[in-house]
């Protein structure tokens, strides 16, 4: 067994217990890392050529590696969104979340790849060209967080970080076969997130095994007075326990998405979950989301480009990265910048967010968005009277192959169906493995969601269903 294979747990034990050295772990999955990075292209940025450091030999996570999603903030270090609107822009400052790790003890490997400004969901809107899918590297790891995805279920390193707006975590950690936590909005602080769509963005971790997305979480977890919707006053408890037990809850699957169609092998991990399940004590009903299953989709992809337009306002070639020295005026450098620095989906969605929110139609088309989001948090909040949790896909399919695109956005969009409405509402989600497809031998994962605030509980679950359901092998990378 090389070092590169354990996880996260098993590697800062194993360093606390000096069975190895922070820089005989580091070694290990930088040789990984070369020995798939050519197939697989993960990083944006490589920060692993000069010897680990790590600023807290006595954290939890002291000497244990890491990767972060390309759109979170690292003093001095490049962080570019996967966009060439920011150049090489170094931020003066570290986004909270990567604080809270470095002071813990992580020690970065790298900025992974992302679409761009975090809009897309395979991975293949970055500037910096697709990442490719360590199952299968003719597939998409998903998107956006899809680097952060691929590195973990490559054996990069045993846990990375992530964005998740409308299923940026929970779909990449789903097709590459590894867990993913969104959690409750206000649970992680956003501070240093690059924006996209600020009412619905949330930072998580990925990892292969479920206490070590509850050893992450009980680091990213805390209070910050930088993000003023971060939580107060709360005390969320992440502490692994084995003895978590699922009985008596209820389970509900939506009635409505029953009448859409999954792929078989979608299909029949829900059966297989299901039985889990109920083997464990737990009680599967139904609940009703009309709100949601109809309107989901165009209520946030209103709400998304409405924000995003507004927060990429910013980009202007004065203040961050990529900027032209000769132009005429500064109308002609914000053309310029603009038109060159920005991709093409996300030149779409700022034309879309501005038709959207111009004063003749706002009421019509934002301010209505706002109203049906109401409607959906409110629908989830009934729904959450009925059930503890919600079981439901995170994907209709498994993940496509390379360029396989659909010509026509919307179908696209539409895929996002069942991870967009967590974040509509806030609620935190959990996207978990459920074993691997006979036939494609992808990995299957579905989700769990529950109300707001219910993150360690939701994790408790997961435990139970990792337990029977078994834990994701690190996948082939494209090499062996
Ligand atoms: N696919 C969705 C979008 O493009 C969600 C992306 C995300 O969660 N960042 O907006």
């Amino acid at each position: 067994m090389e070092l590169y294979e354990l996880d996260l747990y098993e590697a800062s034990k194993g360093i606390k217990d000096k069975k190895f050295s922070p820089k005989e772990l580091f070694e290990s999955c930088k040789k990984r890392i070369d020995s798939c990075e050519d197939k697989i292209h993960a990083f944006i940025t490589r920060t692993d050529g000069t010897a680990p450091v790590t600023e807290n030999p006595n954290g939890i996570f002291a000497g244990v590696p890491t990767v972060l999603k390309d759109n979170l903030c690292t003093n001095g270090i490049r962080t570019t969104a996967a966009s060439k609107i920011l150049g090489n822009w170094k931020p003066p400052y570290d986004a909270t979340a990567w604080k809270y790790l470095r002071e813990a003890g992580a020690v970065l490997m790298g900025k992974v790849n992302m679409d761009e400004f975090a809009m897309g969901n395979t991975c293949g809107n970055s500037a910096f060209g697709p990442t490719h899918n360590p199952n299968d590297i003719s597939r998409v790891p998903g998107g956006s967080s899809g680097g952060s995805a691929a590195a973990v279920s490559a054996g990069y390193v045993p846990f990375s970080l992530g964005s998740d707006t409308g299923g940026s975590i929970r779909q990449p950690a789903s097709y590459c076969g590894v867990y993913g936590m969104k959690p409750t909005y206000g649970m992680v602080s956003r501070y240093g997130l690059i924006s996209y769509g600020s009412s619905l963005d949330q930072i998580g971790p990925f990892a292969r095994t479920i206490r070590d997305l509850q050893l992450v979480m009980s680091v990213l977890a805390q209070y910050d007075p930088m993000d003023s919707s971060c939580f107060r006053e709360k005390n969320p408890d992440f502490t692994h326990n084995e003895d978590a037990s699922i009985k008596g809850k209820r389970i509900a699957l939506v009635k409505e998405f029953q009448n859409f169609t999954l792929d078989a092998p979608i299909a029949e991990a829900m059966k297989k979950t299901q039985k889990v399940l109920e083997n464990n004590g737990a009680v599967i009903t139904e609940v009703s989301l009309p709100v949601v299953s109809k309107y989901a989709v165009a209520c946030y992809y209103a709400l998304a480009m409405s924000e995003a337009h507004t927060n990429l306002e910013r980009y202007d070639g004065v203040r961050y990265g990529y900027t032209v020295n000769d132009a005429a005026g500064i109308k002609e450098m914000f053309e310029r910048v603009r038109s060159y620095g920005f991709g093409s989906e996300v030149k779409s969605r700022i034309i879309a967010g501005t038709c959207l929110t111009e004063p003749s139609r706002c009421d019509e088309y934002y301010v209505a968005a706002t109203k049906v989001r109401t409607l959906i948090a409110q629908e989830f909040i009934r729904a959450f009277g009925e059930c503890d949790f919600i079981l439901q896909p995170v994907t209709p399919s498994l993940p496509h192959k390379i360029g396989e695109e659909d010509e026509d956005a919307m179908k696209g969009y539409e895929t996002d169906l069942y991870t967009l409405p967590v974040n509509l509402a806030g609620l935190p989600g959990l996207s978990f493995f459920t074993g691997y497809d006979d036939a494609t031998k992808l990995p299957v994962g579905l989700q769990l969601i529950g109300p707001r605030w219910s993150d360690s509980e939701i994790l408790n679950a997961g435990m139970i269903l990792e337990r029977h359901l078994g834990s994701p092998k690190i996948a082939n990378g494209g090499v062996k």
